[in-house]
């Protein structure tokens, strides 16, 4: 729906009808979400290719390699899974009874909420808007979705395809700016799903706090990658390169900085210019390499390289041959950059990576336990008391080990932040049970205990009470 400036109350009559249609549907059938699930499927199927070309045009050039990958194939993964285990998440799941409550049966019936809102950032526009939304559609609820302004074109298409594949009272796109997305938080929905930077994200969780509303945060934050003494260097340069270039550095689990051995610094950023040439060899080659977007991130990271610059950080630009004209940073490394200049103490969000040496392993480990909790750990080593020190030593979101970005991609793994990084996590069954209200229902059978326990007191409820305040 094309609503730039709609205000306060034109969102909430278009939450009211949402809410008005599921209170008279407040159940789906199995057949009803998958029919929703099926139909975002048709849509990604039908216009694949206009959406990659629109997305790439928004952000002034995008990878249609990496529109393909990074979110229709996921998309229709997690499709594929959910529609697959949808019956099993949707029964009632029969929990255990102490002994004295044996006439008793106990399940959780997951329940639709209502009504849940979608705040997508720009990075992955599909991704953040229809991932969330399988989810959302799956648990039984309507959705009301926020894309970012700052791609048009794509948030118009985007509406246009939601208005053609569902009718509103199921799903509905709400296009607009800042203002809108400030008006959009403060609407009283069942549940508000937030994905974007760590500042906006408090302000969501501000307005959210007002209603009650419950929040799921999916923010940002640096996120560190730990190769091991042991570890090959070549085969951990050409995981972290892939993982920080994909998208030119803007995925919210993109490796943010690189903890090496001291004396391996030199041959890292040795293989990592060497993967990153591999990945673009040829100006031809230039058509995966993707824009920054916008004028004020350019800016941003612009202005942290010369910030090094002056403070005297080696910088190494990796020499592949990028677009000249518009907003295209090439690989850039940073050796051992100070810990308070921007590029250290800001999430990077870009095709620029610093390496931080340690002297042990344990030092590597302190460097990342003393930041803020990231959103994803890398950990690159074959060796498992090293493998198990790092994940019981440090608190991130997710973790891959042995590979970048992989996490994310597997349909039965959470996938969220902690602490600033976010708050809950979704993804496959997690995502449902996110969505879900977990009712739990105690049903008497035949004889109720508690009938044992009512006044006037005897010497039943005495023993009763004694049984029950056994140790
Ligand atoms: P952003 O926080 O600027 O914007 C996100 C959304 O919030 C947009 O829809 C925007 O319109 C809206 N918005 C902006 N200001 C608002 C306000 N004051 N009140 C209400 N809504 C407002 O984020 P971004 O620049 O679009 O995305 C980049 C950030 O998102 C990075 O920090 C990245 O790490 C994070 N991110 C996280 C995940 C994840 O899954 N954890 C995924 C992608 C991106």
């Amino acid at each position: 729906m094309n609503a730039s400036g709609l205000n306060q109350t034109q969102l909430q009559v278009m939450l009211a009808h949402q809410r008005r249609a599921f209170e008279g549907e407040p159940f789906p059938s199995l057949a009803t979400r998958r029919d929703r699930l099926d139909r975002i499927g048709k849509l990604l199927k039908d216009h694949q290719e206009s959406l990659c070309a629109v997305v790439s045009k928004d952000f002034g050039h995008r990878s249609h390699h990496e529109t393909t990958l990074l979110e229709i194939a996921p998309l229709m993964g997690s499709l594929r899974h959910t529609r697959s285990h949808l019956r099993r998440w949707m029964r009632p799941d029969r929990r255990a009874r102490s002994i004295e409550f044996l006439q008793l049966s106990n399940w959780v019936q997951y329940q639709p909420l209502g009504v849940v809102g979608i705040m997508v950032p720009w990075n992955y526009p599909l991704l953040l808007a229809l991932g969330p939304l399988i989810e959302v559609l799956a648990a039984g609820n309507r959705a009301m979705i926020k894309p970012s302004e700052l791609l048009p074109e794509t948030s118009a298409l985007l509406a246009k395809l939601i208005g053609e594949y569902f009718n509103p009272e199921e799903v509905t796109l709400v296009e607009g700016g800042v203002e809108v997305g400030t008006a959009f938080s403060r609407l009283c929905f069942d549940h508000l799903l937030f994905t974007g930077s760590t500042s906006v994200g408090r302000k969501v969780m501000e307005a959210a706090a007002a209603n009650l509303t419950p929040v799921t945060l999916e923010l940002g934050g640096k996120s560190p990658a730990i190769v091991a003494p042991d570890y090959p260097l070549a085969a951990a340069a050409r995981d972290i390169t892939f993982g920080k270039l994909m998208n030119a550095g803007q995925t919210c689990i993109a490796p943010d900085y690189v903890l090496v051995e001291r004396s391996k610094v030199d041959t890292i950023v040795e293989a990592l210019s060497k993967e990153a040439r591999g990945f673009y060899p040829t100006s031809a080659a230039l058509e995966h390499y993707s824009c920054v977007v916008g004028e004020r991130a350019h800016a941003r990271l612009l202005q942290g390289l010369r910030e090094c610059r002056d403070r005297g950080v080696k910088i190494v630009t990796v020499d592949i041959d990028i677009p000249k004209s518009g907003r295209s940073i090439p690989p850039t490394l940073l050796i051992d950059p100070p810990a308070d200049c921007l590029l250290m103490e800001e999430e990077i969000f870009g095709p620029i990576l610093p390496i931080i040496p340690y002297d042990t392993l344990d030092d590597a480990v302190a460097f990342v336990r003393s930041r803020p909790r990231p959103l994803a750990l890398y950990i690159f080593t074959r060796d498992r008391s090293a493998q198990r020190k790092i994940l019981e030593n440090t608190i991130s979101g997710n973790v891959t080990i042995n590979g970048t970005l992989l996490h994310i991609a597997q349909n039965d793994l959470p996938f969220g932040g902690v602490g600033p990084s976010g708050i809950g996590a979704y993804h496959g069954h997690e995502g449902f049970v996110r969505f879900s209200h977990a009712r739990g229902i105690a049903k008497v059978r035949i004889f109720n205990p508690a009938r044992l326990a009512m006044p006037p007191y005897g010497r039943i409820a005495t023993l009763l009470a004694r049984f029950m305040s056994r140790t």
